[in-house]
């Protein structure tokens, strides 16, 4: 039974070509470039699957039911009949509770499970808290979170993977180059049965219409997952990239978009896998088949 990464990355779908989309034309960008109506080129033999956020609810998809329906494999928009923006409210934390990937796999056994990510001292302290889903699908399995000093050990990533916004904090942290810090994340990849990896900032961009902060973090992001794929073992260790929603890969509008999101799969069964994939629905069950080797 391989091992799984998922890397969740906010806010990517798959847009045409053309000015408006930063990927066109970016250079050093394999692995996120990728077209509609194109037939990709994927290092390291990655399949794409064209994958449908819309879930047959009317309206942009966004990030709380997105995230909801990918982290649980309950279509969430559907479940609750409206795309939720922003943090979960209490009928998708419901859905999360009930359902979330930890969780389903901590019940099958599976172990160890970890949620790469970095928190700091802030986010214990704050409150009101604004609990994600991602947060609270790690919640929900009672799962320990990485703090700076976990970053600082080797032993975890932060959501801005060079540690610049850390820095900026005042955190007493090192900044990572996008190979380091796939360095890092290959290595609690290695010492792990199922990782998950959240980036969003590509969200935050795309909201902000930042043609110049796009074309930086989307190289550095595609170097960071290179450098991931060059390190895990592809041959026991299967990594699946997706998305809850488009909006970086159109820069003409400062909302989401209708696109479809890529969910790229890499390794170990990526195309059995890749053939039970059509919408975000069935990315969870996906994993938990393979790790729980039912399929
Ligand atoms: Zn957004």
């Amino acid at each position: 039974m391989p091992d799984v990464l998922l890397f969740f990355i906010d806010g990517l779908g798959i847009g045409t070509r053309g000015p408006h989309n930063p990927l066109d034309g970016l250079s050093d960008a394999a692995a996120l470039a990728n077209f509609q109506n194109e037939k990709s080129e994927l290092p390291f033999a990655g399949v794409l699957i064209e994958t449908d956020a819309r879930l047959g609810v009317e309206g942009r998809p966004q990030s709380a039911s997105g995230q909801t329906t990918i982290l649980t494999g309950i279509n969430a928009p559907a479940t609750v009949g409206y795309h939720k923006q922003g943090f979960p409210n209490r009928a998708l934390l419901d859905v999360i509770n009930e359902h979330s990937i930890f969780l389903q796999l901590k019940r099958a056994g599976v172990a160890p499970i970890t949620f790469a990510n970095t928190y700091t001292e802030r986010f214990f302290e704050a409150r009101p808290r604004w609990i994600s889903a991602t947060t609270a699908s790690v919640e929900a399995a009672g799962l320990e979170f990485n703090r700076v000093e976990d970053l600082n050990a080797g032993r975890a990533v932060y959501q801005d993977f060079t540690n610049q916004m850390l820095i900026e904090r005042g955190e007493n942290v090192g900044s990572r180059t996008p190979e380091q810090a796939g360095d890092v994340l290959a290595s609690i990849v290695a010492n792990h049965r199922f990782t998950l990896y959240e980036y969003f900032i590509t969200d935050k961009i795309g909201h902000a219409q930042d043609r110049e902060a796009a074309h930086s973090v989307l190289q550095n992001l595609a170097r960071m997952i290179r450098r991931v794929l060059a390190n895990i073992n592809l041959s026991s260790t299967t990594m699946v990239l997706t998305s809850d929603h488009g909006n970086i890969e159109d820069l003409s509008t400062k909302s989401h978009t209708l696109n479809p999101v890529p969910t790229i799969i890499w390794g170990a069964g990526s195309q059995q896998m890749a053939d039970r994939i059509s919408s975000l629905a069935d990315i969870t069950p996906a994993i938990v088949s393979l790790l729980t080797h039912d399929a």
